[in-house]
């Protein structure tokens, strides 16, 4: 089974989402699994309850409930039947300073809700260009599953971070022995995100270790995302 997921980050608007949410197609043997902004994430999931299509938020906060203005929390998406959570893109991670701490606290208390939690981990270009990308992403890796004892519901996305929205995407022979090597580490799924399109999806799914993609940019063209989700279907 291949994963495909979009996230479509801080973008559309409600009509927007919902246009796009109800023309993406389905699959009997793929996970297909969407993040809209968390606002939509509710109304998108009861639009496709009788479809084959996840639905998840791209991030949650660790504590469960209180005075933390402005975020939401495991049991909050919980309640609303969700599906998955993003946790450490590195989005959150450069614009709102998520430490490999509050990641780690982050994925145990969504994983406590039973919640599906997809890991981001990635180097930057100038830790890749300095040689320091298998020992960035084991990091991040390690620290992230830290006094975590079931990976049942634990995925992991390497996005090289000089790969996402650039339209550079890792070359697929690279991207696989990151996956191999990550998976040597702990072995889940691991899914590839960076600037993932229509007619580089079948290269990338083509590798040994990649059992999907994080799809951003084309995640947001159903055209693209369809046509991405049916080539997982070669699979
Ligand atoms: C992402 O944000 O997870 C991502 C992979 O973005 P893009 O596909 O646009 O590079």
């Amino acid at each position: 089974m291949k994963v495909i997921a979009g996230n479509w980050k801080m973008n559309l608007t409600l009509n927007e989402a919902i246009d796009l949410a109800i023309s993406i197609k389905t699959s009997n043997k793929n996970e297909i699994i969407l993040f809209p902004p968390s606002i939509y994430a509710l109304k998108i999931k009861e639009l496709l309850k009788d479809k084959n299509i996840k639905i998840g938020v791209q991030n949650v906060f660790y504590e469960e409930f209180g005075a933390f203005t402005g975020e939401i929390s495991a049991p909050m998406v919980k309640s609303c039947n969700l599906d998955y959570v993003l946790i450490g893109h590195s989005e959150r991670r450069k614009f709102f300073y998520e430490t490999d701490e509050v990641i780690n606290k982050k994925i145990k208390k969504a994983l406590s809700f039973n919640l599906n939690v997809i890991l981001c981990v990635g180097e930057t270009l100038s830790e890749r260009e300095s040689k320091k990308h298998f020992e960035v992403v084991k990091r991040q890796v390690l620290s992230a599953i830290e006094g975590i004892d079931n990976f049942k519901n634990l995925k992991i996305a390497y996005e090289p971070v000089w790969a996402i929205g650039t339209g550079v995407n890792a070359k697929p022979e690279d991207a696989n022995e990151m996956h191999h090597f990550i998976k040597e580490i702990i072995n889940l799924y691991v899914l590839y995100g960076g600037s993932v399109n229509e007619n580089n999806a079948y290269s990338l799914l083509s590798q040994h270790y990649i059992d999907g993609l994080l799809i951003g940019n084309s995640s947001l063209k159903k055209e693209a995302f369809n046509k991405i989700i049916d080539i997982a279907e070669l699979f």
